[in-house]
């Protein structure tokens, strides 16, 4: 799977839909875009068109698992697919060569664990659960995290494939190795889901933006940033430049819009507008938010055309486009 790449001064946007035949029968999109979508559940929701990860999470939801289950299971998928050159094994590395990876996880009693710019591990989320389940910590960072997960029995493991690798040396020919935010690379998967009892979980997992500073964190591993989940309401997840969804806290913006009565495509919008309100001056970089309410109704916005979401229920597996801010 390529990354996107959202060029500076562009105003426009060199993403698509992912051409990758993922399931062929459910692959087109059958929704109009923005449509609010009626409540089947149980459901898994995710940014972008990892179909593999949906059609994961949907396993283990169709055999009655929970929805903590499905997403942790569901971006898995992602981290271990050596071809995606945005998550977990295979990522992009920092600028130093570096692969660092950023993930959370969120469930229905408001429990959440993080970890954040761990390295030599494969499988960050799986280390987010453990923080969350096995310490009395919400987050844990860099060495720490890495200790952690050894003691946890995860493997040492060089996540810099050879393909990332020459990627980088052939992006240190140009670099003038100043981290760039305008020009970015980036697809995190953030996945939701309800479950048959109807409980709702979340999971984000990067490696964030490509070639980035040693040690910087997006939004992916902040709860209420890059992912919020309230049983009660709803959740929210974001993808594209982390730092703008940080000035905002969005996921958490988001589910709080939808507790106050909004739809979750009106919440997406609102989270998308408070960016670009931020940012009077500026419009070429990405930001695409998905939410899903209590009822199992989805929402997307993105600022940039480009971004589609997932969804998978009973119904049909979707690769959804979501509307826009920009180019309507
Ligand atoms: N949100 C991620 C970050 O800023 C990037 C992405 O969406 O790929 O690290």
């Amino acid at each position: 799977m390529k990354r996107r790449k959202f060029l500076r001064n562009s105003g426009t946007v060199a993403a698509g839909v992912i051409s990758t035949p993922l399931f062929a029968s459910f692959n087109e999109p059958k929704e109009e875009i923005g449509t609010e979508k009626e409540a089947v559940l149980p459901i898994a929701i995710c940014t972008w068109n990892f179909g593999n990860a949906t059609a994961k999470a949907w396993q283990v939801l169709e055999k009655g698992g929970s929805a903590l289950d499905a997403v942790h299971q569901g971006v898995m998928v992602e981290e271990n697919d050596l071809n995606n050159s945005t998550v977990g094994n295979g990522g992009r590395p920092d600028r130093d060569g570096n692969v660092s990876l950023d993930a959370c996880i969120m469930d229905k009693d408001g429990n959440c664990g993080a970890v954040l710019a761990m390295q030599n591990i494969a499988n960050p989320i799986s280390v987010a659960r453990k923080v969350m389940e096995e310490t009395p910590h919400v987050m844990l960072a860099g060495k720490g995290a890495e200790q952690f997960a050894y003691e946890q029995g995860f493997k040492k493991t060089d996540l810099l494939t050879e393909e990332s690798k020459k990627a980088w040396e052939e992006w240190k020919k140009t670099s003038q190795y100043k981290p760039i935010i305008n020009i970015e690379n980036h697809d995190t998967i953030g996945m939701l889901a309800i479950d048959a009892d109807g409980d709702i979980a979340g999971a984000c997992t990067t490696s964030g933006m490509a070639y980035k500073m040693a040690g910087r964190v997006g939004d992916s591993p902040i709860i209420g940033a890059g992912l919020f989940v309230d049983n009660e309401v709803g959740g929210a997840t974001a993808t594209g430049v982390g730092e703008e969804v940080v000035r905002t806290v969005g996921s958490f913006l988001i589910v709080e819009l939808m507790r106050q009565g909004k739809s979750p495509q009106e919440a997406c919008e609102e989270g998308v507008k408070r960016i670009i309100a931020k940012n009077k001056d500026k419009q070429d970089f990405q930001i695409g938010f998905i939410a899903i309410n209590k009822k199992g109704e989805t929402g997307a916005y993105c600022i940039h055309p480009g971004f589609t979401y997932r969804t998978y229920t009973k119904e049909g597996h979707v690769n959804n486009p979501s509307d826009s801010y920009l180019n309507k």
